[in-house]
């Protein structure tokens, strides 16, 4: 049996003709750049998250980067973020021109340490940028008070959190805005680059919206300079029919975690994903702890299934991030997690009965080592 990481054939396969017609739509008219269609789709998504203002850009990258430029961070400035997480958490705040300050994450849930983030906040502090990782938030309430206790600005990294909550807060609504990626393997994912900032503040829509269209939200009429950011209509159609089905694939996630957690349940070398209390984890990935983890990684290879680690790396420790000064010992967490996480195959279209041989894998493997 063969179980891919991610299988976006087997989803597209599901909702082929829906997906078909809306490229051909957008051909037919036309509409490539800016258009109706990604009028549609801004609206449908804001309407479906509860948010306001939903400003869509190139990806989740740049659409943290506008969020910052616009919120007026630059030189001088420090901004935090964790030692865990993809690159663009971090990058963003140099491109903005500040300096990224990281923190250790939390041991059972893998995110901010919220209980690390005060101490690293000094006069110079702008914003917190917490990253909702795997599909699972923070613990945002306590984040959100600290932020507000020192006058700094919380910006909440969704790309990996596609409808999560927090004591029925959906992700990137707490903070000042919410920064999600369309990454084609995200838990909406567009086929080919794409994502959005949300934000219920006005004035700060209006900007970013007018920061990733060269600084003009009239044409010719550049008020500031800016970048060109753009959502193509062409992957906003195709991402107005997967939102269609968003509810039911997140659903279908958050079943697959179940299963694993049943079919994993007793196997001593091996603990399964935490949830926090009082959220709703919609399961970008499921990472596991394991004991040899490299050498399982090796094993379950040979069965046909295939894993990643999110991250193998902590941030501070890869070489563009070297002149910080930063030691392992600064993230005692990240440090002890890093040899031990697995990313396990997870996504709607995933089978019982696959779930049940990888599940059957990681024991076999463990039997034969003992
Ligand atoms: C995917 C991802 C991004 C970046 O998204 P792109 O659309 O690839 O630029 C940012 N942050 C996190 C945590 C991600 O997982």
């Amino acid at each position: 049996m063969h179980v891919p990481f991610v299988d976006l054939r087997s989803q597209y396969q599901s909702i082929k003709p829906a997906i078909d017609s809306a490229i051909a739509d957008v051909i037919r008219d036309t509409a490539f750049i800016g258009g109706k269609y990604v009028k549609q789709f801004e609206q449908e998504f804001a309407q479906k998250y509860g948010v306001d203002h939903v400003i869509p850009c190139a990806n989740g990258t740049d659409s943290l980067y506008i969020i910052m430029k616009m919120l007026g961070i630059g030189a001088g400035d420090e901004v935090i973020t964790v030692a865990n997480s993809w690159i663009s958490s971090s990058e963003t705040i140099s491109q903005a021109g500040a300096k990224p300050v990281f923190i250790d994450i939390h041991p059972d849930y893998y995110s901010m340490d919220e209980t690390k983030l005060e101490a690293a906040i000094s006069s110079s502090t702008k914003a917190v940028i917490v990253v909702h990782l795997q599909g699972q938030m923070c613990e945002i309430d306590t984040i959100k008070a600290i932020c507000d206790k020192h006058g700094v600005f919380l910006i909440e990294d969704c790309a990996q959190s596609h409808f999560s909550s927090y004591k029925g807060i959906r992700a990137g609504l707490t903070g000042i805005a919410g920064s999600f990626s369309f990454y084609p393997g995200k838990n909406l994912g567009a086929y080919g680059d794409a994502g959005c900032i949300i934000t219920n503040d006005g004035s700060l829509a209006e900007k970013c919206r007018m920061f990733a269209t060269h600084g003009a939200l009239k044409k010719h009429n550049h008020l500031i300079e800016g970048i060109n950011s753009r959502l193509d209509g062409l992957q906003a159609a195709i991402l107005s029919v997967k939102l269609r089905h968003i509810e039911e694939w997140t659903k279908l996630r958050i079943e697959n975690a179940a299963l694993y957690d049943q079919y994993l349940a007793g196997i001593p070398q091996i603990a399964i994903p935490k949830v926090r209390p009082g959220t709703v984890h919609t399961f970008h990935l499921y990472v596991i702890k394991a004991e040899q983890r490299d050498a399982l990684a090796a094993f379950l290879k040979e069965e046909g299934i295939e894993t990643f680690i999110h991250y193998p790396v902590p941030l501070p420790a890869m070489p563009a991030y070297q002149y910080l000064g930063y030691t392992p010992d600064d993230f005692p967490v990240t440090t002890a997690l890093q040899p031990q996480i697995l990313s396990l195959p997870i996504y709607p279209e995933l089978t019982e009965s696959q779930i049940a041989f990888v599940a059957e894998s990681i024991r076999n493997f463990y039997k034969k080592k003992a």
